[in-house]
């Protein structure tokens, strides 16, 4: 398969690993947007969000956790920015689940992506289509 993350996963490719257990890996991003930038990935291939299970979701959200907070007290940071770009449409270029755990400090001028806002009636109208979803 010619995933770079199951390359990692598997130690084809070298990587500066945060943390693993059974199901997670997280390393470091080689491209990093602050210093400690964490990629945490299912060891197992999966695409994207709507492929994971609730506990393989859960145990990526529990591993999330524990490096955030280890983010905090080890590095001179005061908070940290989670992302997930999910499917290409969201700009997700490797195609193997991968949350972001970002670094951040005061003015470290990461803006806000840019906002909008809704016509008369438009959010009902898009509230509606998700709601009959769930
Ligand atoms: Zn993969």
């Amino acid at each position: 398969m010619d995933c770079i993350f199951c390359k990692i996963i598997a130690g084809d490719i070298p990587s500066y690993k945060v943390y693993e257990d059974k199901q997670v890996l997280a390393f470091f991003d080689i491209l990093p947007i602050s210093p400690g930038h964490t990629i945490i990935v299912p060891k197992k291939h999966l695409s994207d969000l709507e492929d994971l299970t609730n506990e393989e979701f859960s145990a990526i959200a529990l591993a999330t956790k524990k490096i955030g907070k280890a983010v905090l007290s080890g590095l001179d940071v005061k908070g940290y920015s989670i992302f997930l770009d999910n499917k290409s449409a969201a700009n997700q270029h490797v195609p193997h689940i991968h949350f972001h755990l970002v670094p951040r400090k005061e003015g470290d001028g990461l803006e806000r992506w840019p906002q909008s806002g809704y016509e008369q009636n438009e959010a009902e109208f898009f509230l509606k289509k998700i709601k009959a979803e769930l």
